[in-house]
């Protein structure tokens, strides 16, 4: 991964995005994209659209959600300590223990999740898994006044961001999903355009809101009105102890994008993407869905009259937690492979399955 894009996907990480509140990352999105786009737009609902060649017939969109699971204050008790609503699909278990930022008006504020001591735990708590509403913020505060003289009813939370590299070009960090997916449209987009004139209008989205119900795909994807879309999701790595390849399939880290087949893609956009990969050399695994899956691919194909759809998706362990960790190789070759199969788009396709 070169240097520059390594960089934009670090500094895509460490910038806070819970669902509804992704003005930050959309700011360092329409910044990146300024300097590679014709056209640059934010829509009422969040989403931001880059645009290449925005005329040409073939109307081709690029989607990865630029939003993260995250935490909204609830309530500030007498102590001063924080109540939260979860934002997204949470495991409780992976908040405690964690040290977490509110992003409040006037800035970052470090808090910390935890729960009573393990020696304090009777026999019964040490059974039971914590609820949301078990758990609190502990800002430091010594009582409501001052904790609400910096936090606000609706301040967004998140783990703490940060960037760990690991052994193998592999790296840790919150949000994995889905900023890497994000980063590949738009360095798809980015080697695509720079790889002389395009046979398709290409836009590529960076969508909201995806983690509380694949929201901004759906608004971008209709005002887009593209003959054809891929959305660029992370998907599970099934290579690490407990997980059941039988029932979630056989994906590793490192050994390229994932390409999925099923009701939710268009077999025509299937076969292209196997063919750029199988041309241009690049690894690609196969993974299967029998419905429709819970990522913008869903929204994006049953888009006004159809949409000819396609899902790729970065290898990811331990989704929706502090430390998802993927291999930078495998998107850097999902970019690869997207550009490739945008430069294909070549003549009047019929997408009709
Ligand atoms: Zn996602």
């Amino acid at each position: 991964m070169e240097a520059t894009a390594r960089d934009f996907l670090v500094r895509l990480l460490e910038t806070p995005s819970p669902s509804g509140y992704e003005q930050p990352i959309q700011r360092l999105v329409r910044d990146y994209l300024s300097g590679v786009a014709d056209t640059v737009t934010t829509d009422s609902h969040g989403n931001v659209i880059g645009a290449k060649n925005p005329t040409a017939a073939t109307r081709m969109l690029l989607a990865g959600h630029c939003d993260q699971i995250g935490l909204i204050v609830q309530y500030i008790d007498s102590d001063g300590y924080i109540s939260v609503q979860p934002i997204g699909g949470w495991d409780p278990m992976q908040l405690v223990g964690s040290r977490v930022t509110i992003w409040t008006a006037t800035g970052p504020l470090p808090g910390v999740i935890a729960r009573k001591p393990i020696h304090l735990l009777t026999d019964e708590e040490r059974k039971i898994v914590p609820k949301m509403k078990d758990l609190w913020i502990d800002i430091g505060s010594s009582d409501k006044a001052d904790a609400e003289s910096v936090v606000r009813v609706g301040d967004s939370v998140t783990f703490e961001l940060k960037f760990q590299p690991l052994r193998g070009n592999r790296a840790c960090s919150v949000a994995m999903d889905d900023k890497i997916g994000l980063w590949v449209v738009l360095e798809a987009f980015r080697r695509a355009a720079a790889a002389g004139p395009l046979p398709c209008a290409l836009f590529v989205a960076s969508t909201v809101q995806e983690e509380i119900g694949l929201r901004g795909a759906q608004t971008s994807s209709y005002g887009v009105d593209p003959h054809v879309a891929i959305a660029v999701d992370v998907t599970h790595a099934t290579d690490c102890p407990t997980i059941d390849k039988k029932s979630e399939g056989d994906i590793g880290l490192g050994k390229g994008p994932v390409v999925y087949r099923g009701p939710n893609m268009n077999p025509h956009v299937v076969h292209r993407l196997l063919e750029v990969g199988k041309n241009q050399s690049i690894p690609v695994q196969l993974a299967a869905s029998g419905r429709a899956t819970p990522t913008d691919a869903n929204v994006l194909q049953t888009t006004r009259a159809g949409v000819a759809t396609g899902l790729v998706s970065v290898p990811n362990r331990y989704m929706h937690s502090a430390v998802e960790t993927i291999s930078l190789d495998d998107a850097d070759r999902a970019a690869d492979l997207l550009a490739g199969f945008v430069r294909g788009l070549e003549g009047g396709i019929d997408w009709a399955p």
